[in-house]
């Protein structure tokens, strides 16, 4: 069915034929053992239009054994193979790339073109860590003529893999396909308000030549599904994704098991102009920093850090941009989709609302609203707040929406203090047309990944991932292995 058809077929009969329904177990789906189901909801429309399986401890142990079975034959594929799998997956990717963003876009509230770009992100990085499976080289050690030694790059074992909402294909498949290049196998928890694309890409796998059980899904909720899976002492490295807080507590969940981890966490990052900046360049840049996937993006852009002189000029052109954003349901492709939940916009409301109290000035939007198509779903106006002060709550939490908050720096040693002035360290942006003052930034703000006069530069290529309350540990890029594989030391006496 064609992208248009699929679209129509949805908005006459409020319903997707052909979704997923349950868990994805040992290579086919399971019903949840306890036969429970949850809904999913299209926030375009605050509606439900499907139903998946509720996991519990019982399906979570299922998963992991099937994965550790799974382990056995996949650590002993030859790399080979592993790269040939990866790439066809990648291909079916691209080949069902409108259903999948189809339902991806729906299940999210994201648009359709952001869906894509997510389908495209993932099918990239099956790519990329196909082009790495049979590269994982361990090194030959010279200790004298007595000696030989030599390192292998084994698999880790097995991986699991817990997703947020707002990325919900490529977040996963930045996790599972440098597990699988490196021989892991992966039980995956998506986030309970997007399960779909993750069952739909472990079935995909299938098809592309994984052997059943290297990769399992099990949906339904972070405490009855996710917390059982991360404390599973068979479970050898967890890479969690999501909010400080859950992250703190998987942290100590799987302390007693002695598991690797990787923590994807929060971010507050600042996009730092300088006066010497170009005016539009900032404003087109600060616009989509914050207001892509309608701000929920862990490194959104969502402080404007700005030069005095500077920021008259940008928040006129900025403020004018923001409100002819055109917002609306995310399969009518507007500039901006839908928040993921209605308690996400309750959220969101509270933190703008408290700001209003503060007597906090606010630029423009600063609503919850629905889409002014149809009077429906969970939407809230791209706002900005401005000239607020470091220790100010809207600069220091993370509000994970469209909301901007702007701070006005004078010289470069205020802009670093207040570039470094939260808890959080994930990304950063610095706009300037010198060299000199674009290398000291970046050399000196505490995040993962700094770029210069292009707030979204970069790509699956690079290592991502964050310092402090951000997280740590790195995905994407040849590091994104890393946490995948353990070096073994062999040496033996000549
Ligand atoms: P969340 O922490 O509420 O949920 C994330 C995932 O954890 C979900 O799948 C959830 O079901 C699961 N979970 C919840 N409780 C759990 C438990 N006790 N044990 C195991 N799993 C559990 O986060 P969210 O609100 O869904 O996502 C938004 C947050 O994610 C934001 O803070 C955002 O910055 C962060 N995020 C970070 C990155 C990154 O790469 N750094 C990317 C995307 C999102």
């Amino acid at each position: 069915m064609s992208v248009d058809a699929l679209i129509s077929t949805y908005f006459a009969n409020g319903r997707l034929s052909d979704l997923p329904r349950d868990h994805f177990i040992d290579g086919r789906f399971v019903p949840a053992e306890t036969g429970n189901r949850m809904e999913s909801f299209d926030p375009g429309r605050a509606t439900v239009f499907g139903d998946f399986a509720a996991g519990t401890a019982v399906d979570v142990d299922r998963a992991v054994s099937s994965a550790v079975a799974g382990f056995a034959i996949w650590r002993d594929t030859a790399p080979a193979t592993r790269c040939a799998v990866l790439m066809e997956a990648a291909r079916l990717m691209r080949a069902e790339a409108d259903w999948l963003a189809v339902v991806e876009s729906l299940d999210s509230g994201k648009t359709l073109a952001e869906a894509y770009g997510d389908v495209q992100g993932s099918a990239r990085l099956f790519e990329y860590y196909a082009g790495a499976a049979d590269k994982l080289d361990g090194r030959s050690v010279n200790l004298g003529n007595d000696n030989a030694a030599f390192t292998l790059r084994e698999p880790v074992g097995v991986t699991a893999h817990i997703v947020p909402w707002n990325y919900p294909s490529s977040t996963l498949v930045r996790g599972i396909a440098p597990a699988l290049a490196a021989g892991c196998s992966a039980v995956v928890k998506p986030a309970e308000t997007t399960p779909y694309t993750a069952l739909m890409i472990a079935e995909l796998l299938i098809r592309a030549g994984l052997p059943a059980g290297v990769v399992n899904v099990v949906t339904g909720t972070g405490p009855e599904a996710g917390a059982p899976l991360v404390r599973d002492p068979r479970v050898r490295h967890v890479t969690f994704t999501g909010s400080v807080q859950t992250g703190v507590g998987v942290m100590q969940a799987v302390a007693p098991n002695v598991t690797g981890l990787t923590l994807e966490l929060g971010g507050k990052s600042p996009l730092v102009a300088f006066a010497d900046a170009d005016a539009e360049k900032v404003a087109e840049g600060a616009l989509w920093a914050i207001f892509s996937n309608a701000g929920q993006i862990c490194s959104a852009g969502s402080r404007l850090v700005i030069h005095r002189d500077l920021h008259a000029q940008v928040l006129e052109r900025l403020v004018q941009k923001a409100t002819a954003l055109r917002f609306g349901h995310g399969l009518h492709n507007p500039d901006m989709g839908a928040l993921n939940s209605e308690r996400h916009q309750a959220a969101i409301s509270g933190h703008v609302e408290r700001a209003r109290i503060r007597g906090v000035e606010i630029l423009c939007g600063g609503q919850a609203t629905t889409d002014p198509a149809t009077g429906k779903g969970w939407f809230f106006e791209p706002t900005i707040l401005d000239a607020l002060s470091a220790d100010d709550p809207a600069i220091q939490q993370e509000i994970f929406g469209p909301v901007l908050g702007v701070q006005v720096f004078d010289d470069e040693d205020e802009a670093l203090a207040l570039a470094n002035g939260t808890e959080f360290a994930l990304a950063a942006g610095i706009y300037t047309k010198d060299i000199s003052t674009a290398l000291r930034m970046a050399r000196r703000i505490d995040a993962g990944q700094v770029t210069v006069n292009d707030y979204w530069a970069g790509g699956i290529e690079l290592p991502f991932g964050g310092n402090r309350k951000s997280g740590f540990g790195r995905e994407k890029g040849l590091e994104g292995v890393d946490a995948y594989t353990r070096a073994k030391a062999i040496t033996l006496a000549v």
